[in-house]
């Protein structure tokens, strides 16, 4: 006769579970140990257990109630502990810095619910900081200029009270740019970290700007140069290898205070690391220009790689009104702007002392 699949499960039931159990309360009993049990004991065996296998059940159902429960609590905290890491991310991505950008080439990516992942990422340091950073036989740049048409704007000087302003232009308009900055304004230092962080390139230009000062001698150009780089290792973490002469190589004021000073300086910065970046435009802005001659001189250059000169400081608010026009012109003429990095096309004039 075929047994329902109900009987092989009881019967199994009895042979596997009960029955050892049985055979235990058996002896007990006084019975010798190993005595074979009748099939017919057991419905009596199984009555007076009931209550117990009654008991056992719920206790099994409670568990399983219980731990469903645990379960569904501990799905509900994890998820608290995404939002909470999310919350996290969002408030760093709201900081005004460009990090966020590197952030996004670690795998981090938005809406992981992986939260232990988003726990354990560490700290993710500038890429630029080490590229930028001087180092002595890795002078940067390159003299091929190529065919993607790009403007370098560059502001020298600051930064004074019209970096801030000169920041927000720079940002309505996507557009990254270099600062070589000085330490003429230190109460607004602050700035050249706030440059650096939404995305600017820092490079040197000499601590005090003063021509009498910094071109008196190869050694006094170099403690000035050094004391830029320290006033932007105190900001950004580092010296960077870009740096820009006052008045350019090509300038002739430096022979009134040390006759062919620039012709060794154009080759021992070279052999410290740095690169010195000329300019092959000028927005005109070194003399007194009204904000549409800045306007008018910055936009009649069509080379394919522009390093357009401007200034920085306090008392250039015409550059700061012309920014704006100078930035939508060079776009609506396909011009993409860069910040200078090591690859940057390098502009040299002539030295002239
Ligand atoms: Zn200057």
């Amino acid at each position: 006769m075929k047994r329902s699949r109900w009987e092989e499960a009881r019967d199994w039931f009895i042979l596997v579970i009960w029955k050892p159990l049985w055979e235990k309360d058996w002896k007990q009993e006084g019975r010798k140990a190993g005595e074979k049990v009748r099939n017919s004991d057991l419905p009596v065996q199984w009555k007076s257990r009931k209550k117990w296998i009654l008991v056992a059940g719920l206790v099994i159902c409670a568990a399983f109630v219980l731990f469903g429960a645990y379960l569904l609590l501990q799905g509900g905290e994890d998820k608290e502990g995404v939002k909470a890491a999310d919350n996290k991310n969002q408030e760093q991505s709201q900081e005004p810095n460009q990090k966020q950008d590197q952030n996004q080439g670690t795998g981090l990516e938005e809406g992981s619910d992986q939260s232990e992942e988003v726990n354990t990422v560490p700290e993710v340091t500038d890429p630029r900081d080490a590229a930028f950073a001087v180092q002595s036989g890795n002078v940067p740049g390159t003299f091929e200029a190529g065919d993607e048409k790009v403007v370098y704007l560059t502001f020298d000087d600051g930064p004074s009270r019209n970096t801030e302003r000169v920041l927000e232009i720079l940002d309505r308009y996507q557009v990254k740019a270099t600062f070589f900055i000085t330490g003429q304004w230190p109460e607004y230092k602050a700035m050249i970290k706030e440059a650096y962080d939404r995305g600017h390139t820092i490079g040197l230009h000499t601590y005090s700007h003063d021509y009498a000062a910094v071109y008196s001698s190869v050694d006094a150009y170099f403690q000035d140069l050094w004391a830029a780089g320290e006033l932007v290792k105190e900001q950004i973490g580092y010296v960077p290898c870009f740096i820009r002469f006052p008045g350019g190589a090509s300038n002739t004021i430096s022979a009134n205070y040390a006759q062919g000073i620039m012709t060794q300086l154009v080759s021992l910065v070279q052999e410290q690391g740095f690169q010195y970046y000329d300019w092959n435009a000028s927005s005109g802005d070194g003399g007194v220009c009204t904000t549409e001659e800045l306007i008018q001189n910055s936009t009649s250059y069509s080379q394919n790689v522009i390093m357009l000169l401007c200034h920085d400081s306090g008392a250039k608010d015409n550059t700061v009104e012309a920014l704006p026009a100078i930035i939508e012109y060079f776009q609506s003429q396909g011009y993409t702007f860069k910040a200078i990095d090591r690859e940057s096309y390098v502009v040299h004039h002539g030295v002239n002392n």
